[in-house]
């Protein structure tokens, strides 16, 4: 949640909630060469998300779950957002995982 201070966060994050599109990502993907070798820009909104809301980050746990997946803390799932919405109970007190979406997570078939 430390989203204070955070010098990208002006930049709108994917749906991971973890990946906000950094500018060098922004200009590598924002153009591209067409057919007759100019670069041409793609719409910023365009080649921030793919059309389900995924990254540009082709590492990102939550993209590659194909977001659904299942909580490596609390065990829950399916989660479909990029923190898990699971409660857990700790000393008799109900709360929210909140567990951000890991490469230590697992995909849920
Ligand atoms: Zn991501
Ligand atoms: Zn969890
Ligand atoms: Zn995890």
């Amino acid at each position: 949640m430390a989203q204070n201070g955070d010098p990208w966060s002006d930049t709108p994050t994917a749906r991971c909630g973890k990946h906000p599109v950094r500018s060098e990502e922004i200009q590598r993907r924002g153009t591209y060469v067409n057919a007759q070798g100019q670069f041409v820009k793609y719409d910023y909104n365009e080649t921030l998300y793919d059309s389900d809301g995924f990254c540009a980050v082709e590492s990102c746990a939550f993209r590659m779950y194909n977001g659904r997946w299942k909580c490596h803390v609390c065990g829950g799932g399916p989660n479909t957002e990029g923190r898990c919405e699971r409660k857990v109970v700790e000393n008799g007190k109900s709360r929210t995982c909140n567990h951000q979406c890991c490469h230590t997570c697992r995909a849920w078939w």
